[in-house]
């Protein structure tokens, strides 16, 4: 039977609604019917493009579906979308389907994660894709979302989230949730979960704050953890349904891509490797400043106060320094240069700090000190001179050790690389027994 995939993006807006919602909808109601053939996948794209969705966020569901019901699921996916996609002005939902092969949206996927895919290129692309591969597509700005998604399959290294939502009638921005319970799962699971809780702050950053649909999401390495999470809290709060995402997040998936320095362009996300050119300048707010520079130019740093221990490490970094630094490109604007965003800072080697000091006095062993310029050194306690100016050099230590230094959970954007991921080895295949429950 031939593999269906189907994509989502741009349904929701200020006003309300979620791609995540429509996503399990659709798959909860179409797994009645077709087998899955994967989890479905929340896929993330490049977090440093301005216009784009809340979030960046598109879905893709996979199915085996006879070729004869392939058009019947996509009108009914299509309709679902139209009808429940939140009614604004600037929302364009899109909805993309393609059986069987898609290895050209993969490299269209890879593009998405951290360059800026143009609209008028995913129109020319869907065409394509319609000729060739019988694909069927709807919508317009949603596209460049929805095209990615497609290509996201199979996604092999990833991670999980657990959403919980409510009943689309209820728009508050507040969701009254039980802090102490989400406290307490990730406590139990925390080598297991991540970017659940800002532990510096003491605040839980599971639930969004707008009038969408979503009442809490919890971001795990496990498939099998999230279940049981699921399992657990179900009885403990209030919900419409819940269901379990495959998804991108919290792997770095976006700063992967190396760039040279004369490469670089607005809205991008890259990594660059070069070397400090001078000493952080640490600003009013505590923003942090630095250029680093390697064989085709320079460039500006900047590790926001919010990065927290990004901040930190980074006001220890030091001239001649050589790393690698991965984050969004911002535009030059008048006052300030192209400058890359830090979120990620590899430290691979440090320059050593030199002190330079006089030598002692060879005839009584005080301390010698100048004589003036050009005139050599001098003791003043046995009046000893001499010419020949030799000074000690010593190596002092460096705070700051080579490694890998990350963003503080505050900071976190969804494909943000977690320090968990670090620690946690699983990252387990799903078994897809169960995805989600509709009440
Ligand atoms: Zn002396």
């Amino acid at each position: 039977m031939p593999k269906v995939h189907i994509a989502i993006d741009d349904t929701d807006s200020p006003l309300g609604m979620c791609t995540t919602f429509l996503g399990a909808l659709v798959t909860l109601r179409l797994s009645r019917k077709y087998d899955l053939i994967d989890l479905s996948y929340l896929i993330r794209l490049n977090p440093n493009i301005p216009f784009k969705t809340r979030g960046n966020a598109a879905v893709s569901m996979h199915f085996e579906i006879p070729e004869e019901d392939v058009e019947e699921v996509f009108y009914y996916v299509k309709n679902l979308v139209e009808k429940m996609a939140s009614k604004h002005g600037k929302t364009q939902p899109a909805v993309a389907l393609i059986i069987g092969e898609n290895y050209k949206l993969q490299t269209f996927y890879k593009k998405a994660l951290s360059d800026v895919i143009p609209l008028s290129y995913a129109l020319k692309f869907a065409q394509k894709i319609r000729k060739e591969n019988k694909a069927l597509i709807s919508g317009k700005r949603g596209l460049v979302g929805a095209l990615a998604a497609l290509g996201a399959y199979p996604l092999k290294t990833c991670t999980y989230e657990l959403l919980f939502y409510r009943p689309i009638i209820i728009r508050t921005p507040s969701r009254k949730l039980d802090e102490q319970l989400i406290f307490a799962i990730d406590r139990k699971y925390r080598s297991q979960v991540f970017a659940n809780i800002d532990y510096e702050k003491s605040r839980i950053l599971v639930a969004p704050h707008g009038p969408d649909p979503v009442l809490l999401g919890i971001r795990g390495f496990s498939y099998e953890t999230l279940l049981k999470i699921a399992e657990e809290i179900s009885s403990k709060i209030s919900y419409s349904f819940w269901f379990i995402y495959k998804t991108n997040q919290g792997l770095g998936l976006h700063t992967f891509i190396y760039k040279k320095i004369n490469m670089v362009r607005p809205y991008q996300s890259v990594r660059v490797l070069g070397k400090v050119e001078q000493k952080p300048i640490i600003m009013k707010g505590g923003h942090v400043f630095l250029r680093i520079a390697d064989e085709t130019g320079s460039l500006a740093v900047a590790f926001f106060k919010d990065t927290g221990f990004l901040n930190r490490v980074a006001r220890l970094l030091s001239e001649g320094d050589l790393i690698e630094v991965a984050g969004g490109i911002q535009p030059p604007s008048s006052s300030t240069p192209i400058t890359l965003n830090a979120e990620l800072l590899r430290v691979i080697k440090t320059s050593p700090k030199l002190k330079y000091k006089y030598p002692t006095c060879p005839r009584c062993g005080h301390k010698l000190e100048s004589a003036g310029r050009n005139k050599g050194l001098k003791c003043r306690k046995c009046g000893f001179r001499t010419k020949e100016v030799a000074l000690l050099i010593e190596k002092k230590p460096r705070i700051l050790e080579p490694g890998l230094y990350i963003q503080s959970p505050r900071a976190y954007r969804h494909l943000s690389i977690t320090e968990r991921l670090i620690v946690y080895k699983g990252l387990l295949p799903p078994t897809c027994q169960k995805i989600g429950k509709e009440q």
